[in-house]
């Protein structure tokens, strides 16, 4: 049987753990060749991508600091370079902006080195990789940025973070709208508290017992949730679903 994303060539950023890996372990299982991004962690990208072989995949690896201003450009130069290496044309169909970065801190504690930082690695690089890439981005392809639920509910600890993923969920919106004459969807994914290196407390058995009794399912989310609802978007089955912030929180204060 024909996988849903066969054929397909994705990009996701930070795939050498967390939420990017099981993301990008997904869509190679669902067809997709993909490039796995990480920032520092070369050996750990390598094992996403001799998972993804493993169980019967493709994929390759790419490397760029996201949090320096120059990063988008140089991440969009590799891809184009391996693709047109490895496929000759530059052409791809979906990409995941997953790498993201947090501090826990409310407004008295963010200065402005940190501000300037969370805005670049959230949404100033999303923002000029999706410019850089649009001309080979396939029509019909897909752009899926992963937000969080702390921009629907009031998290102080989130004084930098929850503004840098609310811009990042306005800019899906609007190139919903200015990307539908191609037929390219545009969503953004909200995880709530996810058990990964960057939510300590979800990790945490005993402290993510507290997080649970604030989600309807009553436990805290794994990577492979949230990948699911990547996956459905990427596909052809979610394709009439464009310009959504979809919530993936298991029902997280609702
Ligand atoms: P994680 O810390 O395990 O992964 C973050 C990824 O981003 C890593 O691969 C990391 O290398 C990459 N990254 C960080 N700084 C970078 C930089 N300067 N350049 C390039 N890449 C960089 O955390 P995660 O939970 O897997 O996070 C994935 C996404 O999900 C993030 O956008 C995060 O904001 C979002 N999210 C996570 C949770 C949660 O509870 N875990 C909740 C809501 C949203």
């Amino acid at each position: 049987m024909t996988k849903p994303l066969s054929g397909k060539i994705a990009l996701v950023t930070g795939a050498s753990r967390g939420i990017g890996r099981a993301i990008a372990k997904r869509l190679a299982a669902d067809g997709a060749t993909v490039a796995v991004h990480y920032h520092a962690a070369e050996d750990a990208a390598q094992q996403t991508v001799a998972e993804i072989v493993a169980a019967g995949g493709a994929g390759f690896v790419l490397q760029a600091d996201l949090s320096a201003r120059s990063g988008a450009a140089t991440l969009a130069e590799r891809l184009s370079e391996q693709l047109m290496e490895r496929f000759r044309s530059a052409q791809f169909d979906i990409l995941v902006n997953n790498a993201g970065l947090s501090k826990r801190a409310t407004i008295e504690d963010v200065t402005e080195e940190d501000f300037d930082r969370l805005l670049q690695t959230n949404l100033k690089s999303p923002f000029f990789l999706i410019k850089a890439l649009l001309p080979q981005l396939r029509n019909g392809g897909r752009i899926v940025n992963i937000s969080s639920m702390g921009t629907r509910a009031a998290y102080p600890l989130m004084a930098a973070y929850a503004p840098a993923k609310a811009g990042l969920e306005a800019l899906s919106r609007l190139l919903a709208q200015h990307l539908g004459p191609r037929q390219i969807t545009v969503n953004s994914v909200l995880p709530g508290a996810t058990a990964t290196d960057m939510n300590v407390t979800a990790r945490d058995p005993v402290a993510s017992r507290a997080v649970a009794e604030t989600i309807a399912l009553g436990r805290v989310g794994q990577p492979e949730d949230i990948a699911k609802v990547v996956a459905f978007l990427a596909c052809d089955d979610g394709g009439w679903v464009t310009g959504q912030e979809i919530d993936a929180s298991g029902g997280q204060r609702l």
